[in-house]
């Protein structure tokens, strides 16, 4: 079934709380298992759907798809598949999606994809796409409504036109969404965003989103803090804002993995307070394959 489907019928309901895991393939065999086994655990919480990830490159794609048809079919729950143009001719593309069509998936997450390893532009390869709008297009010239297609949204703007020191100017960020925009008339029904720190700025998204006639859900993509260096290696990556009172609350506890768990699962557990409260009741976990802080969080909406 597609997700779309599946949130806009839960949503009926006025009092549910409509969330989803994402996972990412693992490097080794044990470490699959594994995954599979918190898998199965955190879906007996009855997420609406659970999504993996797509190594960057297309380093993991066999095993992207194979995990993916685990989720779908052995785990029994909604799978979306991340599907990147990085490396990817369109056959590549049409074996992926025509892979996970026979498996009976029917959700995908499109998305350019990051540059290959070693390089600093994206680089559209031979027969493939130059963005995920072209994967939109592609997707529905060729699949037609069988997909349910989601893509990435970037409240602060794409890390690649935000300055090393600073936010996005108001022109990028502009065309930003203009471009969003673009790929959700192209057919995509869904936007999971990126992850972020200051719920404000994913509010004032969502609200110039719907400015621009963006209708479908915006699903806002919570990565609970772990880890202090982690933290900063991934905000650093993504650009992403962080809010003066949350490095002040970090600072004394950095050297304290359960401490900075503790305040993850707080900071997130707020975050996510503000988003229903501003009426948005569809929350996405970055699990980064964990499950306490991911499940202690969404004690928030049920
Ligand atoms: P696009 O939507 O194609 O565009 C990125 C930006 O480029 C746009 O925001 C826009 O500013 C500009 N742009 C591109 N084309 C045009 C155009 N024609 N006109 C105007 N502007 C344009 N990476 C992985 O490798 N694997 C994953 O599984 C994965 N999952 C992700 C999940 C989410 C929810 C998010 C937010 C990101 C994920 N990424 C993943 C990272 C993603 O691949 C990178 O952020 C990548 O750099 C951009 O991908 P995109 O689909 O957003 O690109």
């Amino acid at each position: 079934m597609k997700v779309i489907d599946k949130i806009n019928e839960a949503l009926k309901d006025e009092n549910r709380v409509v969330f989803s895991f994402e996972f990412f393939p693992p490097k080794t065999e044990d470490g699959v298992e594994n995954l599979f086994e918190r898998m199965e655990r955190m879906v007996a919480h009855n997420p609406n759907f659970c999504d993996i990830t797509w190594g960057a490159g297309g380093s993991t794609a066999d095993l992207t798809l194979e995990i993916a048809n685990r989720m779908q079919n052995m785990v029994c729950v909604e799978t979306m598949m991340h599907l990147t143009c990085t490396n990817m001719p369109v056959e590549k593309i049409d074996h992926a999606l025509d892979t996970i069509k026979s498996n009976g998936l029917q959700n995908v997450l499109a998305l350019r994809g990051d540059p290959p390893h070693g390089q600093d532009k994206f680089v559209q390869v031979d027969g493939g796409f130059a963005c995920a709008l072209d994967l939109v297009k592609h997707m529905r010239s060729k699949y037609g409504d069988y997909f349910g297609i989601t893509v990435a949204g970037y409240p602060e703007a794409h890390p690649d036109v935000i300055p090393a020191d600073g936010v996005a100017s108001l022109e990028t960020y502009q065309s930003d969404l203009a471009y969003l925009k673009r790929k959700v008339d192209a057919g995509a029904d869904l936007i999971v965003t990126q992850l972020f720190y200051d719920t404000d700025i994913f509010l004032k998204f969502v609200h110039d989103c719907r400015q621009l006639g963006i209708t479908c859900p915006i699903v806002p993509g919570i990565m609970p803090i772990n880890n202090y260096k982690g933290f900063l290696r991934m905000t650093g990556f993504c650009k992403t804002k962080i809010p003066a009172e949350i490095m002040a609350a970090l600072e004394p506890i950095k050297d304290n993995e359960e401490a900075v768990r503790n305040y993850g699962v707080h900071l997130g557990t707020e975050m996510c307070k503000k988003i229903l409260a501003n009426g948005i009741r569809t929350l996405h976990l970055y699990t980064l394959n964990m499950e306490k802080s991911a499940l202690a969080i969404l004690q928030v909406g049920t």
